[in-house]
């Protein structure tokens, strides 16, 4: 569905007490994944390195009766609108505190692939928070948006913020990272999706009888994204739950084989799964890599983007 709310264009300017504001926000990759045994309360600790990357997911918020959402894009079909929405659960939070009715429409116009290890449900929430706070104009201050965030999910601060960050704890307490070039990168989307506490159950079904490491930040990865250089981040990257994600769906492996057989530096799974991610040395090389994944059938579709991308931006 594309509804009246959503065409490029019609989205209000920024500011606050409007009548409607739009949000673009980014999807992430991770660049380190370290995944640390589970612990007692069934959360794991990770040393996890985002990357926002340029596919994106718009929210508009406008005044409405009561909390309303609607979506758009080719995913659209499996994202809930009921109050389970992140996006949904961003505004009734942001209203509770402002001590004010969540009475807003929300329309997600969605590019970020669905259940894909890409943060999509977390980018709408960021977007989400950021468009009503705007809409209401509640003076939440940037720390009291990011404390919002973090009760949402763990990678909903780094959406709010974008760039390159260092997350701890679940991953939601962040450290913002300089980076010192552009990455060009290719997303392969998948055909299904992945739950993301499947894939971390599957990751600990595979640590029974062994020890598994404390996750630590790899200086490699660090140097790799400060300096710019493709070809060190490529050398560096890693992805703790991709065995996982490659347990649970086998046939990713051809995916990343497609990738690196058409002369992408790394592949790897994103985060969590399914979509795969294709580093590439440059813009043609990641263009050659894209032809060739759509080329093979083994994915639904393949972009080309670049990456460090901006947190969520008021249109
Ligand atoms: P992550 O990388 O943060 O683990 P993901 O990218 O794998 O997440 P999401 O697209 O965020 O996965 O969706 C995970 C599940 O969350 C979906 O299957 C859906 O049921 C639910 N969900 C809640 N809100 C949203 C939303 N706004 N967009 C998409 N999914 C949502």
């Amino acid at each position: 569905m594309r509804d009246h709310l959503a065409g490029p264009g019609t989205g209000r300017v920024g500011g606050r007490g409007g009548d409607r504001v739009t949000v673009r926000v980014p999807a992430k990759v991770n660049v380190q994944l370290a995944v640390g045994a589970a612990r007692a309360d069934g959360f794991h600790d990770l040393a996890n390195v985002f990357l926002a990357v340029g596919l994106y997911d718009e929210v508009t918020a406008t005044p409405a009766e009561s909390l309303r959402l609607t979506c758009s894009g080719p995913d659209a079909g499996q994202v809930p609108l009921d109050g389970s929405n992140l996006a949904a659960r961003a505004a009734t939070a942001l209203a509770e505190r402002a001590g004010i009715e969540p009475a807003v429409h929300l329309h997600i116009d969605k590019d970020i692939p669905v259940a894909g290890g890409m943060a999509g449900g977390s980018a709408d929430a960021a977007g989400a928070l950021l468009a009503c706070e705007r809409l209401w104009g509640t003076g939440a201050r940037p720390e009291e948006l990011l404390e919002i965030c973090a009760e949402l999910g763990s990678d909903v601060p780094f959406s709010l913020v974008g760039g390159a960050a260092l997350g701890t704890g679940r991953g939601e307490r962040l450290t913002p990272l300089e980076v010192g070039g552009t990455f060009h990168w290719v997303f392969a989307r998948a055909e299904g999706g992945l739950s993301t506490p499947a894939v971390y159950r599957e990751f600990d079904r595979l640590a029974q009888g062994r020890t598994v490491p404390e996750p630590l930040v790899s200086p490699l990865v660090l140097d790799a994204l400060s300096t710019g250089d493709p070809k060190a981040l490529a050398a560096a990257l890693t992805n703790d739950l991709q065995p996982a994600a490659l347990s649970l769906f086998p046939a990713l492996r051809d995916t990343l084989d497609t990738g690196t057989r058409a002369g992408a530096l790394a592949a790897l799974v994103s985060g969590s799964g399914p979509t795969t991610a294709f580093l590439a040395a440059d813009e043609s090389a990641a263009h050659a890599v894209a032809a060739a994944l759509t080329a093979s059938g083994h994915c639904r579709a393949a972009r080309v983007t670049t990456a460090p991308a901006p947190g969520a931006t008021v249109l």
